[in-house]
């Protein structure tokens, strides 16, 4: 049975790490997505800021420049200019000096701010730059009227409203537009008075009109961030892979014998406090096998250390491979000695496991000369089996010893059962 597609092989403890593995992984990437969303949106609008702060301050400049003009104007108390078929007389222009001859004969007429304005907006209205108008809420000329954007940049002036500037779209493109207003001074009254103002009063603006502003470029930008998006994605995925797996390889190595590659003690001790509680919880049986290899230490005197490692692996293999149910394990509990959980097993069922692992270790006939019975390699096994009187789990593995000692006293190549007045259930040796 498979969960979560995780192979059932894998045990239940390491299951949880990678589903948490998996988890965090997620949780990171979830994040880092977020991180860089939010990086990319306020990188948006700081350009777009930006960028129109840019246009603000180059349509600033031009509204200036026209102030200047005006001023200049205004300051040599209107200047003249020759009459031509596009620089008529004015005729808002009250003034009996207003048109004279020169004493060349040549015809020249005043003009004011207001008439040079709008001639330089003209002007500007035919080129591929920036233009301008002058107008007014209240305008003098009716070609002043304001546009509905005008007016309502107009009114926000007279809320104190200093300028106003907006990209805007239409189907000729994207310009921007700004507007400011014009204060009127002392020389504006000359022409205005009529109209009501007083020094200070706005009078109207100039608007300037920035065109063919090219769109912001946010793909470029969008596809920089999702380059980022994707890599960070890819170092975390591969990251926090090779973390999980070195810890996965530590992990395994604490709870492995490195010699005979089978788990250790430390791995043992976690399984039977696990499998002896649910046994409790769950009124199953629980039984253990304690194995101890006979004459051991003769072993490694007659055939060396390196021989009597070989022999442990090969006791290790032989018990692993008799175990055939996936709930049973079985540890290196310490020297040459084994240990064997056996989940839902009661005592028969645990005597037989264990009569069967003898029985396949004689049939290795491994020769042992310091054997001074058998002359193979035997196992002698002592069986406890969960009861209500044990309350802990070292009760049971207590048990298992003691049987084992019997075992080793009856003779070796022996499996002994524990039972509660010590006397013990024996199979004869072969
Ligand atoms: P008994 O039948 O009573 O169990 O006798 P024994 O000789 O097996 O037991 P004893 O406790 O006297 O000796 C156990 C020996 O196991 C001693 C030690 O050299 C050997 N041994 C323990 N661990 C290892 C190991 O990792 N490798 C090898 N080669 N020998 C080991
Ligand atoms: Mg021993
Ligand atoms: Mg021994």
């Amino acid at each position: 049975m498979q969960k979560n597609n995780i192979p059932q092989w894998i045990k239940e403890s390491e299951r949880k790490t990678i589903i948490d593995t998996k988890r965090d992984i997620a949780i990171i990437v979830i994040v880092w997505v977020l991180l860089i969303s939010i990086a990319f949106f306020n990188n948006l609008s700081d350009a777009i800021k930006e960028k129109t702060q840019t246009l603000m301050q180059t349509a600033r400049v031009i509204f200036q420049e026209i102030v200047i003009t005006r001023e200049w104007n205004s300051g040599h108390n209107w200047v003249y200019v020759p009459i031509t078929d596009k620089t008529q007389p004015n005729p808002y222009i009250i003034s009996p000096h207003r048109d004279i001859t020169a004493e060349t004969g040549l015809k020249l007429t005043q003009i004011n701010p207001a008439y040079m304005t709008r001639q330089l907006s003209e002007i500007s209205s035919k080129g591929q730059g920036p233009k301008f108008r002058i107008t007014s809420l209240n305008p003098i000329r009716s070609e002043n009227k304001p546009t509905e954007w005008e007016t309502k940049a107009l009114k926000l002036f007279k809320n104190n409203i200093q300028e106003v500037g907006e990209l805007i779209k239409d189907k000729s493109g994207t310009h921007f537009t700004y507007m400011a207003p014009l204060i009127t001074k002392s020389e504006c009254l000359v022409c205005h008075i009529e109209q009501g103002y007083q020094v200070d009063d706005i009078r109207g603006g100039i608007s300037v009109i920035l065109p063919a502003i090219p769109s912001f470029k946010i793909i470029p930008l969008a596809l920089g961030y999702i380059a980022i998006g994707i890599f960070g994605i890819f170092i975390i995925v591969v990251f926090v892979g090779k973390l999980d797996k070195a810890y996965r390889e530590l992990r395994k190595q604490a709870v492995t014998d490195p010699l005979t590659q089978i788990p250790n003690r430390r791995d043992f001790t976690m399984h039977i406090v696990q499998e002896f509680n649910r046994s409790k919880r769950e009124s199953l049986n629980l039984s253990i096998l304690m194995c101890d290899i006979d004459n051991f230490k003769a072993y490694n005197d007659t055939y060396g250390h390196k021989r009597g490692d070989e022999c442990l692996q090969i006791v290790a293999k032989v018990i692993e491979q008799t175990l055939n149910r996936p709930a049973d394990f079985c540890a290196r509990y310490g020297g040459e000695e084994f240990i064997i959980i056996l989940p839902h097993t009661d005592i028969d069922g645990a005597y037989h496991i264990a009569e069967k692992i003898r029985q396949n270790i004689v049939n290795l006939s491994v020769k042992h000369e310091g054997s001074p019975n058998h002359k193979i390699v035997t196992l002698s096994l002592g069986v406890s089996t969960c009861s209500s009187l044990d309350m802990i789990y070292e009760d049971l593995i207590k048990k298992a010893d003691i049987a084992l000692y019997k075992a080793k006293a009856n003779g070796r190549n022996i499996v002994e059962i524990f039972k509660e007045d010590l006397s013990a259930r024996t199979k004869a040796t072969d």
